[in-house]
């Protein structure tokens, strides 16, 4: 389901440690956080303003609308970086110090590589917005009662995806110059599932320390030192936790 590009990148790529699919991959510092980085986005106004449910419109119209705009823009970010996404440089779904395993129909553990897991990702979430039962599109067709715990489900999907990306392929993004769309998308995407209450807190905490930086409005362009860089998280290295 993913969007493959045909074109292929000549990028430095240092090989990464093998990770037994048990710790995260060598990328530990968080490079996404560095100022230089964070006050790059596509779009500086207040995203708030585009995520409230505007007056006359249906919520669940609303939730299928974002959500499957959502789920073709992530799936588009990611593409761009798949080719650098592989069973060798990520053999586990990582997220800062979060390991994600994929649960089967029948709630079975699977041990999966990130692209494997992304695949089942896109998979999943273009088969429910495709369902015409789920995603009605038809005048006068109800939404059904499972309708909002799927798209949390989906944004809770999605939002793996967004973490991997930022945590294992920030460097390739920056290298296609694409960070600004996905500082934009991430937070866009961040201020969309609270303000629904979408995805729960606890999920998206792992990544609180960007969304705070990112969920605002841009603060006024001002000259960045070199030196003040922010070093990495000491404490993002200790813990391994398991969805
Ligand atoms: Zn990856």
């Amino acid at each position: 389901m993913r969007f493959k590009r045909n074109g292929s990148y000549t990028l430095n790529r240092k090989s990464k440690p093998k990770t037994n699919g048990k710790k995260p991959p060598a990328e530990e510092k968080k490079q996404y956080m560095e100022p230089e980085f964070t006050k790059i986005r596509v779009v500086d106004f207040d995203l708030k303003e585009l995520v409230v449910l505007p007056r006359e419109i249906d919520l669940n119209e609303w939730l299928a609308s974002n959500t499957t705009t959502f789920f073709n823009l992530i799936n588009l970010q990611y593409s761009t970086i798949s080719e650098f996404c592989t069973g060798d440089t990520c053999q586990a779904m990582t997220a800062c110090s979060t390991i994600y395993y994929w649960y089967d129909e029948r709630g079975k553990k699977t041990k999966c590589t990130a692209p494997q897991y992304v695949d089942f990702v896109m998979s999943l979430c273009q088969k429910l917005v495709t369902d015409e039962e789920i995603f009605p599109t038809k005048y006068g067709k109800e939404f059904p009662n499972s309708f909002e715990s799927l798209v949390k489900k989906i944004c809770r999907y999605l939002f793996h995806v967004l973490a991997h990306l930022y945590w294992a392929h920030f460097k390739e993004t920056v290298a296609l110059d694409l960070q600004g769309h996905l500082n934009t998308l991430y937070a866009h995407f961040i201020v969309f599932v609270r303000e629904f209450n979408l995805v729960d807190p606890k999920e998206i905490s792992i990544m609180d320390d960007l969304s705070k930086v990112l969920c605002t409005p841009a603060p006024p362009p001002a000259p960045v030192p070199a030196s003040s860089a922010s070093a990495p998280s000491p404490s993002s290295e200790n813990h391994v936790t398991e969805r």
